[in-house]
């Protein structure tokens, strides 16, 4: 994906308030992220870390979302599979949730999904960043892109419903 700008990442949150995404933590070094093999930029907020964000881009259109961990840890020391880039980790998958944009969000309902814990999904895909252990799969690195991005796209589509 192109790079984003720290402006261009908080004036695209769907579903946190305008105050609230002015405030939250950006990474500082954006210049330094591999946006070549980037579908998403995701990160911890290092004062919180049961924040989490991500940002991307979606028929042209920077989308951030923000997302907490539901602090399941019984979760997060099984085996688990990450619904977005179907990466296979034993303590390196969390339950995120994020507040549904709008009036949805504001009455307290909010879409979950378990997504590998450093929200690294691109790097996992592309072997960039290892696992463990790891499903075999017959998918090309391209296949496992383009699904990731489906997977990423559907959840995103979940949240702005
Ligand atoms: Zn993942």
């Amino acid at each position: 994906m192109k790079m984003l700008t720290e402006q261009e990442i908080r004036s695209a949150f769907v579903n946190c308030t305008k105050g609230e995404a002015s405030r939250l933590n950006v990474p500082r070094d954006l210049a330094e992220s591999p946006w070549d093999d980037l579908d998403f930029l995701g990160w911890r907020d290092p004062q919180a870390p049961d924040r989490a964000y991500l940002a991307t881009e979606l028929d042209g259109r920077t989308v951030a979302v923000a997302l907490r961990s539901s602090g399941a840890a019984a979760w997060q020391a099984r085996r688990s599979i990450c619904s977005l880039c179907v990466t296979t980790h034993t303590g390196g998958v969390s339950l995120l949730v994020a507040p549904r944009a709008g009036r949805a969000g504001k009455q307290g309902n909010s879409v979950g999904a378990y997504i590998c814990s450093d929200l690294a999904c691109s790097l996992y895909v592309r072997g960039k960043r290892e696992v463990g252990t790891r499903l075999h799969e017959s998918l090309t690195v391209e296949e496992k892109i383009r699904r990731t991005e489906a997977n990423l796209a559907a959840f995103v589509a979940r949240v702005t419903a």
